[in-house]
């Protein structure tokens, strides 16, 4: 049956805004996340940006927020990045159009003091990127003590940028009496681990993804016993230029993308580029661009930094690695295929990622034909660290380590590197302004395309 606002219990205030906006029916997400939201639990909110998010957790939220003149803010809502600020802060503003609420917005890389006066003027609902807002509770000029909810939205996002200890920072200045909502567009083992560290039992919501894979993308996948034989694979495949002729390449953390990056075979370094978080944001911006237009034929991506992005005619998705997410796996296949035209998706799995092989080939309800090694490829002994067993006997944790290295200080990142996971559109206008390389994780490009001239 179809949700309709009326079903929601929303306030009159809150009906009579989303009127004035037009929207029909809640969003999916929206009508799962009512309740479950009001109920006071903690929340984690699997949903991409453009599913109607902001809404499925502040339509709840200000339902039940009283009127107050108290000074200090009862919502904290994080986003890792200034845009975002922005942008669901406008959102706040639409849905409580109808309803006496003092929303600021609080980023970095602008004047804290002009955001010290405001927010000294007496808040509701406090949206803010991490470092900023610490920053603001440490000198005092916010304090958190009020704050009942705490929405933690892209949370993904911020974990890949490396704001761990930063939110870790803040969560040891909030009351404990709170209820944590969490959004993130996907599942990675450092959200899982934020999870179970910090969240009381979360309730789960999520747009059901699609198991059903679309028929015209051709699904092979291959048992490859290691890293190297991985290499050795791609490296092979790559070779029939005529096949694999746009070709994006997932892998799971950024130290596999660079190790990949750097292992695969020479010949191929005109053509291939890669992005995670860790590289620059000029560097992601071209990369993209240089392979939306075909003058890369690889892209190597991380889950995190590939999606939002929407990519022509891509021929073969390859899963360097098994997504331990199954979900993971149906947003990457997604990436080939589209508009009709047939796509490929090749998965690469060892003997350790079968049960995660497994566990996709249950979501879609199908077995993904699988074939043999092709015999030129040769089986390399060669282990990476995180395939050599420990000295307990255990193999080392799979998870990324930068990520909790605690950063320089509390501080914001500079802003072009703040200025991320914009999606395609948003960094394709970037792009056009900045047509030439300027920084210094551009001295390959520059010797690359000189080459190619
Ligand atoms: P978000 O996923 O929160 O970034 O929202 C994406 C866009 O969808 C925003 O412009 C919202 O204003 C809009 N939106 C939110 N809820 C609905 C709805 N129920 N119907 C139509 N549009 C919506």
């Amino acid at each position: 049956m179809q949700v309709t606002f009326e079903d929601l219990n929303l306030s009159k205030q809150l009906f009579n805004a989303i009127d004035d906006l037009g929207f029909e029916k809640p969003t999916p997400i929206q009508a799962e996340a009512f309740s479950v939201v009001r109920s006071g639990k903690d929340v984690v909110g699997i949903a991409q940006t453009g599913t109607g998010k902001t809404f499925a957790y502040m339509m709840p939220i200000l339902r039940d927020l009283k009127y107050s003149v108290q000074q200090h803010p009862r919502v904290l809502v994080l986003v890792p990045t200034r845009e975002l600020v922005l942008q669901v802060v406008e959102e706040i503003e639409k849905l409580a159009k109808y309803i006496t609420l003092r929303v600021e917005g609080v980023y970095g890389g602008t004047n804290i003091n002009t955001q010290k006066r405001a927010i000294a003027q007496g808040t509701d609902v406090v949206v803010a990127t991490p470092g900023r807002l610490y920053d603001l509770a440490l000198s005092k000029a916010l304090n958190l003590k009020s704050i009942q909810k705490l929405v933690i939205d892209e949370v993904d996002v911020m974990l890949d940028l490396g704001f761990r200890f930063q939110l870790l920072n803040i969560f040891e200045i909030l009351p404990e009496r709170r209820q944590n909502i969490m959004f993130s567009a996907t599942m990675t083992d450092d959200v899982d681990a934020l999870i179970t560290d910090y969240f009381k039992s979360p309730k789960k919501v999520s747009i059901a993804v699609s198991g059903t894979p679309l028929d015209n993308i051709a699904q092979q996948c291959y048992d490859v016993p290691n890293f190297f034989t991985k290499v050795n694979l791609l490296n092979h495949l790559l070779k029939d230029k005529e096949t694999y002729k746009k070709v994006l390449v997932f892998v799971a953390f950024k130290r596999s993308a660079d190790l990949l990056f750097a292992s695969l075979d020479n010949s191929y370094a005109d053509e291939i580029c890669v992005i995670h978080s860790n590289k620059t944001q000029n560097y992601r911006i071209r990369s993209i661009r240089q392979f939306d237009e075909g003058m890369n034929r690889i892209l190597v991506a991380t889950d995190v930094m590939a999606r939002g992005l929407d990519f022509e005619e891509v021929s073969h998705v390859i899963n360097f690695d098994t997504p331990k997410f199954p979900e993971n796996y149906m947003h990457r296949i997604g990436r080939t295929g589209r508009a009709e035209q047939e796509g490929h998706s090749i998965l690469f799995s060892t003997e350790k990622e079968q049960e995660h092989k497994a566990a996709i080939e249950t979501l879609m309800d199908v077995e993904i034909p699988k074939l043999s090694l092709p015999e030129e490829v040769e089986i390399s002994k060669q282990l990476t660290e995180d395939e050599r067993p420990r000295e307990d006997g255990e193999i080392s944790k799979n998870r990324t380590k930068l990520e909790y290295v605690p950063g320089p200080a509390f501080h914001e990142k500079s802003e072009k590197n703040k200025k991320t996971n914009q999606g395609g559109s948003y960094r394709r206008e970037i792009a056009k302004k900045y047509k030439k390389p300027k920084t210094r994780g551009d001295k390959n490009y520059n010797k690359r395309n000189k080459k190619r001239k």
